[in-house]
């Protein structure tokens, strides 16, 4: 058999994205594909070959620093939120220091800084969450103390897409002189581009470094993810010496890695320009609002109203809704605490995808004999 009719063959197992809504990925901007393309063989673990690649990650993260209000952030395009939070935490233990750091997350983290744990030996201690599942800042003052290497705020939660008290964390890392980072994995490439975006980024001072993917909102191709720090002595506190190729040092995680990310992400916001970003960002928006009042209409009710374009629905019966919708190749999340299914509402999500969906949500729940 052709390998290419093979490779087809598994690639029709996979659901289109026209059938997900609770993944933070979606389909690539064509002008990504097309500047993936140009740079499919580039490799910017060895910079002094990709001359060219490595200049444009350093225009991208300046990019990407003006949009969080520090063009001078320096930082490097990751393989995705998991490694920017563990490169954040393993910058702030190797500058502070500390025989046995903790580092202290709210509840809501996502599950990355667990490896960080496990991996950094960094202890990781998670703080309570309030009401409107938000951090409770008072939960993360009473849980530091003379071992803390850094906080952690979360601008666009991975469940509920909610976002925490940034400007007060900011205010406790200056007081507690503890490094905060930012996860805005996810919000990064939204909270930016919204009518009355809120504060969460380098705008506030005690704010270290910030993730941002441009492989989720940015619509570029995987992998692309960021971190960008405030200053340069974050970077050092990650470099290691590397003899052999043609730099002296690498603050990465990982070695060989593309520069397609690069590429793609550049592209699009290029492209696209700020206002092309807005453009994309209220349509999701905009569907996110159609998506409630119409799982509203079925009897749902949301576990917080939206804050961006990741919605909840709380259900007693969230996985086996979810099960019976994957039988049916649909693709929705179910979160445990509440027990919810959850939306999240990307560039690929039509207004006819989002009718079609709860058409089928009507009939999983009349099948299951269930109410909401
Ligand atoms: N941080 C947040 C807030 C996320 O939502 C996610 C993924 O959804 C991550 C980090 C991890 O990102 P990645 O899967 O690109 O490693």
């Amino acid at each position: 058999m052709d390998v290419l009719k093979e490779l087809e063959e598994f690639r029709k197992k996979d659901i289109p994205y026209t059938r997900v809504l609770g993944s933070m990925c979606t389909t690539p901007h064509p002008i990504a594909i097309r500047a993936h393309e140009m740079f499919i063989e580039t490799n910017l673990g060895d910079p002094g070959i990709f001359r060219g690649t490595f200049e444009l990650e350093r225009k991208l993260v300046r990019l990407l620093g003006e949009i969080l209000h520090n063009p001078n952030a320096c930082g490097y395009v990751t393989s995705g939120g998991t490694e920017g939070n563990i490169q954040a935490i393993r910058a702030f233990r190797n500058l502070k220091g500390i025989d046995r750091p903790n580092v202290i997350v709210p509840k809501s983290a996502h599950f990355s800084f667990d490896k960080v744990g496990d991996l950094l030996g960094v202890e990781v201690r998670k703080a309570e969450l309030d009401e409107e599942f938000k951090v409770d800042v008072s939960s993360v003052e009473s849980m530091i103390d003379d071992r803390t290497v850094g906080i952690v705020g979360i601008a666009g939660t991975t469940e509920l897409g909610q976002v925490d008290p940034i400007k007060e964390l900011s205010k406790m890392a200056i007081d507690n002189d503890v490094f905060l980072h930012v996860d805005a994995a996810f919000g990064g490439l939204v909270i930016p581009f919204m009518d009355e975006p809120m504060d969460f980024d380098f705008k506030l001072r005690g704010v270290s470094s910030i993730t941002v993917d441009p492989h989720k909102m940015g619509m570029a191709t995987i992998p692309a993810g960021g971190l960008l720090f405030r200053e340069e002595k974050f970077l050092k506190a990650l470099e290691v010496r590397t003899p052999y190729i043609t730099t002296k040092y690498q603050w990465t995680l990982t070695g060989t890695r593309p520069g397609t990310g690069v590429a793609s992400a550049y592209a699009v916001l290029r492209h696209l320009g700020f206002e092309g970003m807005r453009k994309v960002v209220r349509r999701c928006l905009k569907l996110t609002e159609v998506v409630k009042e119409e799982m509203e209409s079925l009897g749902f009710e949301t576990v917080i109203e939206p804050v961006m374009n990741v919605v909840c629905f709380k259900t007693e019966h969230a996985y086996e809704i979810r099960e019976e919708l994957m039988r049916r190749r649909w693709v929705v999340s179910a979160i445990e605490n509440p027990k919810a299914i959850r939306l999240v509402i990307m560039p690929h999500v039509t207004e006819d995808i989002v009718r079609e969906f709860v058409s089928e949500v009507r009939d999983v729940m009349s099948k299951l004999s269930v109410e909401p």
